[in-house]
């Protein structure tokens, strides 16, 4: 049984969603060719740390980095390192906050210059994907309508889904119950009720969807080293349509940070 949130509690989680959003986006402003993956995150911990909150991931099971930063075959969970972007590069950017007692987790994957047109297509349709799993993301679905948004969609288009990591739900922990698989049929899973926060986050792979874990034990690459993608968004279920907490808007419309 998964006890939806107060409206107090989401208050909470909406404001560590809005961090991590505008987090993402100033990532977003230095994700260029010639860039390391280390200074996006140095980017990203200070931006955290300068609006009162701590990064979330730094520490958590022994992560050594405030950014899970994930380049190319890369799927999930890489460390920021000295490699350095080139152009046809993409790079996922997985963000967490710990504000007031709450968390924020959020993902956005960024292309490095120009990217062919396959791999623009990818990040197109797992980004899409996203959405289709929130419009399902509503009182009365099951957690399986989320699963099987997502995993219709990408199959569409040739594209597969990485079986073996899920979204979740967000509350004091960043990893609380439901999983929220990104495949899985119609009427099956946890029952979703007004007030539950999730996250969401397809993890698409262009080839194959084998994938094995690096010998760091957490980076998560493309069993065929073609590349993933990887989107992330925080949602409440509500009745009839869900509310976005966190957003791309700051990325996508400005192209600069609002306050
Ligand atoms: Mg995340
Ligand atoms: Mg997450």
């Amino acid at each position: 049984m998964v006890k939806p949130k107060t409206e107090e509690e989401i208050e909470l989680l909406r404001e560590n969603a809005i961090l991590v959003s505008k987090t993402l986006a100033e990532v977003g402003k230095c994700v260029a060719p010639g860039v390391t993956t280390l200074e996006l995150n140095r980017v990203a911990e200070t931006f955290i740390r300068d609006n009162g909150a701590i990064p979330s991931f730094l520490g958590f099971e022994g992560f050594p980095a405030a950014l899970c930063i994930s380049v190319n075959d890369v799927v999930v969970h890489g460390f920021p390192s000295d490699y350095v972007l080139k152009e046809g590069d993409i790079v996922s950017v997985d963000c967490g906050t710990l504000y007031k007692g709450y968390n924020g987790d959020s993902a956005y994957t960024f292309p490095v210059g120009e990217v062919d047109a396959e791999t623009r297509k990818l990040l197109d349709v797992t980004k899409a994907s996203l959405y289709k799993g929130i419009e399902a993301a509503v009182a009365g679905n099951r957690t399986g309508d989320i699963g099987y948004a997502v995993q219709s969609y990408v199959e569409s288009f040739g594209f597969s889904v990485v079986r073996e990591l899920e979204g979740h739900g967000l509350g004091r922990e960043m990893h609380e119950d439901p999983g929220v698989p990104n495949y899985g049929r119609r009427g099956r899973g946890t029952h979703l009720v007004d007030g539950m926060v999730l996250c969401i986050e397809p993890m698409i792979n262009a080839g194959g969807r084998g994938v094995y874990l690096a010998r760091n034990g957490w980076a998560v690459h493309t069993s065929d080293h073609r590349k993933s993608a990887h989107y992330e968004l925080t949602v409440v279920v509500r009745k009839g349509c869900a509310e976005q907490l966190s957003t791309y808007d700051f990325i996508e419309k400005d192209g600069k940070i609002n306050f």
